[in-house]
């Protein structure tokens, strides 16, 4: 299967392993892998976040119920929501997740953005699970045509030691620990390249629920709701 397909897959997996009711898409596009993940009857919560409003307009609609979601409801709730925001400002819907997947984000943010994104995420958000992919560059020279970078919105592609030394960094700073995989193999021969797409689970190592952090923190709310549905 296509790349992108391996890392929802990827995504899924961890859904179905941990049982996450609550979670939250970073860099939801055009809610590709949220329309895959309300099909995980752990799920109760879903949320999209987005920096580009037209983007995730595209396909929300495939979000809403269909007629046979009334006609034959399920025994879970399920509430879908799509914010407009950037993953470089707090705001409190963002509170009370157990997995938030950051799929090929990292590597749009500029320097600035990339900058806060662990407090938002990691001391803000805090969940219990974090995943986040981005390419590895030096999987590069197998890929043919790639001049700089793979994507002409990137803005960086980390090596392995790069990312692993960002993540070894974040993960300390907010007590999370963290496992390293990825997504497309290298040719038999070649494994020193690693994967296509490297990927970091994080987990946070101390116990906390999102309730007690909504309280203690009231703030304003910065995102703006494009999108609701409930089943
Ligand atoms: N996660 C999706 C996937 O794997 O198919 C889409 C990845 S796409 C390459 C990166 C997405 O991140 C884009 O939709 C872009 O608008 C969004 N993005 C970029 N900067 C952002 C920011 N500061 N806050 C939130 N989203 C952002």
């Amino acid at each position: 299967p296509p790349l992108y397909k391996q890392r929802y897959q990827f995504v899924k997996d961890l859904v179905e392993k941990y049982k996450p009711k609550k979670v939250a898409d970073l860099g939801c596009a055009d809610c590709s892998l949220l329309w895959m993940l309300k099909f995980c009857s752990c799920i109760e919560v879903l949320a999209g976040l987005d920096i580009c409003a037209n983007v995730m307009k595209e396909r929300m609609h495939t979000l809403s119920p269909l007629p046979v979601d009334y006609l034959q409801p399920s025994e879970r709730s399920l509430t879908v929501t799509l914010h407009h925001g950037s993953v470089a400002h707090k705001d409190p819907c963002m509170l009370g997740f157990d997995l938030v997947t950051c799929i090929e984000l990292i590597e749009h943010l500029e320097e600035s953005e990339l900058k806060k994104f662990p407090e938002v995420v990691f001391g803000f958000m805090a969940p219990s699970i974090v995943v986040i992919s981005t390419p590895n560059s030096e999987f590069n020279c197998l890929l043919p045509q790639v001049m700089l970078y793979r994507h002409p919105d990137h803005k960086f592609e980390w090596s392995q030691a790069e990312f692993q030394s960002w993540a070894l960094e974040t993960a300390r700073c907010y007590d999370y620990s963290v496992e390293f995989t990825g997504v497309g193999h290298p040719p038999t021969g070649m494994e020193k390249v690693g994967f296509c797409t490297q990927i970091g689970v994080f987990f946070r190592k101390y116990p906390q629920t999102g309730e007690s952090v909504q309280s203690e923190k009231p703030m304003e709310a910065v995102y703006k709701t494009v999108f609701k549905a409930v089943y």
